[in-house]
């Protein structure tokens, strides 16, 4: 089984197990105390944690499934929300409790998200999508000032960043290169996207996918040969196939027109 998914079901299962917990606790409470309403309070105090109990249990199954069958069907979408809002952060809670790797968690978090966001309608003119770039990937010596216009870098080929530009450029998606999460959510605001390709390590992009729950990101880690934050590299074949899977065909666009056409009349 997948390390980071077995990861998962063992912090959803140590979340289970504390909630149980209480739950048996609260039953031994209601059992002991004779007055009637401490009885209902603790009554309804069960049905609520035996709820979100049957939730979590829900949730962890169809995370569990999605991951295996890289598929998420309609009525799995609000279970996933529920397990990424719930058991994700406990888990990372809990990694980071026991310092372990919380970046296992996060790069899972992120493979669920962008099943989520693909299972949807991600497929969008050109530019309405927005490629953002860590300012990571830049080589470190060069002096050419790429986050306020990514036009400024000349493709030396020195870095990833010329290929991804010349690779934006082609397919007519916006490109911006960011220093932070907070550059990044200023780009999103400026630029209005309508779905959003992100390149980033595990911690910027799960907070970042966090952050921007009103438009979709679809999240691609970065990769780090020369470690953290430095000098970093990206798939560029990855990214392709990304964006041919968000960006309208020429015939989806003449249907998609007609559509709105025969909508406005
Ligand atoms: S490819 Fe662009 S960003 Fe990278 S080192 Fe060359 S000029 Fe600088």
């Amino acid at each position: 089984m997948d390390k980071r998914l077995r990861g998962f079901l063992i912090y959803a299962f140590i979340l289970l197990l504390v909630i149980g917990i209480i739950v048996v606790l609260f039953m031994y409470v209601h059992d002991f105390f004779s007055i009637d309403l401490y009885n209902r309070i603790i009554s309804v105090f069960i049905a609520v944690f035996i709820t979100v109990m049957v939730l979590l249990t829900a949730a962890t199954a169809v995370i569990f499934i999605a991951f295996r069958t890289r598929k998420v069907h309609p009525v799995m979408i609000f279970p996933v929300r529920l397990g990424m809002k719930l058991v994700i952060p406990f888990a990372l809670f809990v990694a980071g409790a026991l310092k372990k790797d919380k970046d296992m968690i996060r790069s899972l978090f992120i493979d669920i998200n962008n099943l989520f966001v693909e299972a949807g309608d991600i497929r969008k003119e050109p530019d309405k999508i927005m490629l953002l770039l860590p300012h990571c990937l830049q080589n470190s010596e060069c002096s050419r000032k790429i986050t306020g216009d990514a036009a400024n870098c000349i493709n030396c080929g020195r870095c990833t960043i010329g290929a991804v530009r010349e690779m934006a450029k082609e397919k007519g998606v916006k490109l911006r290169v960011v220093t932070g999460g907070t550059a990044a959510r200023k780009a999103i605001a400026d630029e209005k996207p309508e779905i959003v390709l992100s390149v980033a390590c595990e911690r910027d992009l799960a907070i970042g996918i966090s952050d921007v729950s009103n438009i979709p990101v679809i999240g691609v880690l970065n990769k780090r040969p020369n470690g953290p934050c430095v000098n970093t590299t990206v798939d560029i074949g990855v990214l392709r196939d990304k964006l041919d899977s968000m960006i309208r065909s020429p015939e989806e666009e003449a249907e998609y027109g007609g559509c709105s056409e025969a909508a406005g009349r």
